[in-house]
């Protein structure tokens, strides 16, 4: 479905140059793309005082990598106002055929292992090697914290000057599931004006890293090395997700403890599960600060490419992932209107009580409640 090359003479920030503000806040609030249940929809900000583009406006302008036409569609997708629903949808419609081409890694870490240094240098390292390279942030937390993640504009601050690379900060949301549609809604258009690189950040605290996963190729795993056990809270689970280990911060004093914990981490992945179906995932060592090691990486995201490319698995990830993605979307629609539904509501705590002293066995509460929900629309 993609089709290469369809700007071949086309550099980013040719047009559209004058909207150079590329760290964008995200926008409030949070649905799951679905029609609502439970409507706030009236609180909802939409796209602010600019005139609304057509469709085709939106779409011809991300095509010819006008800069502010693709902050302009990002909003519109990032948007929880219905009205916006249909018209960003049919973008992406139009948009589809010429997304895919890129490749999507994944980057997570703790708090403080250097991940906006990382891809800072990263970023800077692919844009002179003449890739175009978009940075976005998937921060479910976002609400509470005020957008943690890529919301500070201090950090990569070379990066974001880069006409070649764009960044955007996690939308900000309430819903795991809001923040994810809206976060691959991005990477498409991203793809579309034409950014082959698509890194996406998330902390490294709970759920997040899952969704991550779900939405890339290729995912990366920052660490660092300190005192004591080389294996410091990092969740066995996250180590199962990635596709290579980097030790962060291997530089000066730190170098040599680097390199050991280099093959500690080589001997504890031998005995773990790979992310991805022929290939070994394996720890490596850089430092963000000096670029030693960002080269080899890279070198192993594209032997990484290369490797499941031709073996067929990079396709069929994707296709799962695409399926996975509608499965979610119609089971977080779903399990929302099974809660907002007024006859639900009215039994549920009588239900509840029942279960809870014992009355009733579990299955015929959630019959019971099942029972009421299919009765009625629940309007
Ligand atoms: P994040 O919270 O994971 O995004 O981490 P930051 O990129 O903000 O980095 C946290 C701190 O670690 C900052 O003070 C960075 O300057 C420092 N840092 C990041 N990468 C390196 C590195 O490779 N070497 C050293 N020595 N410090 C680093």
């Amino acid at each position: 479905m993609s089709q290469k090359n369809h700007r071949p003479d086309w550099t980013p920030g040719d047009a559209g140059a004058e909207f150079t503000t590329q760290v964008k806040a995200g926008v409030a609030g949070g649905h799951d793309g679905m029609s609502r249940q439970t409507d706030n929809a009236t609180s909802a900000p939409t796209i602010p005082r600019r005139r609304r583009l057509t469709v085709e406006e939106y779409v011809q302008g991300v095509l010819e990598g006008k800069r502010n036409v693709l902050a302009q569609a990002i909003t519109l997708v990032e948007s929880n106002a219905p009205a916006h629903l249909e018209i960003a949808q049919e973008v992406l419609r139009q948009l589809l055929p010429y997304t895919g081409n890129s490749i999507r890694i994944g980057i997570t870490g703790v708090p403080g292992v250097g991940k906006s240094t990382f891809i800072e240098a990263l970023g800077m390292f692919l844009c002179e090697q003449g890739h175009r390279v978009a940075v976005l942030a998937v921060d479910p937390s976002s609400t509470v914290t005020r957008g943690s993640i890529l919301g500070d504009k201090t950090r990569m601050e070379q990066l974001s000057r880069d006409l070649r690379a764009f960044i955007r900060p996690s939308p900000s949301s309430g819903t795991l599931g809001g923040v994810t549609r809206k976060s691959r809604e991005t990477m498409l258009i991203c793809e579309a004006f034409g950014f082959d690189v698509i890194l996406v950040e998330t902390v490294g605290v709970g759920q997040s890293e899952t969704t991550v996963r779900s939405m890339v190729d290729f995912f990366l795993l920052l660490m660092l090395t300190g005192a004591g056990d080389e294996l410091q809270g990092i969740k066995k689970g996250i180590m199962e997700l990635a596709d290579a280990l980097l030790i962060n911060k291997a530089d000066g004093e730190n170098k040599l403890r680097a390199q050991a914990a280099k093959t500690d981490y080589n001997r504890a992945l031998h005995y773990l599960a790979p992310a991805t179906e022929g290939w070994r995932t394996r720890a490596y060592t850089c430092s963000a600060l000096t670029d030693e090691g960002i080269d080899e990486i890279w070198k192993v995201i594209e032997e990484f490419r290369r490797q499941t490319t031709a073996s067929g698995f990079f396709e069929k990830r994707r296709q799962r992932q695409v399926l996975d993605w509608v499965y979610t979307m119609v089971e977080e629609h779903l399990r929302q209107s099974f809660f907002a539904h007024r006859g639900v509501k009215d039994i549920r705590a009588e239900v509840e009580h029942a279960v809870v002293e014992g009355h009733i066995p579990p299955t015929v509460a959630a019959q019971e409640l099942i029972k009421k929900y299919e009765e009625s629309s629940g309007d």
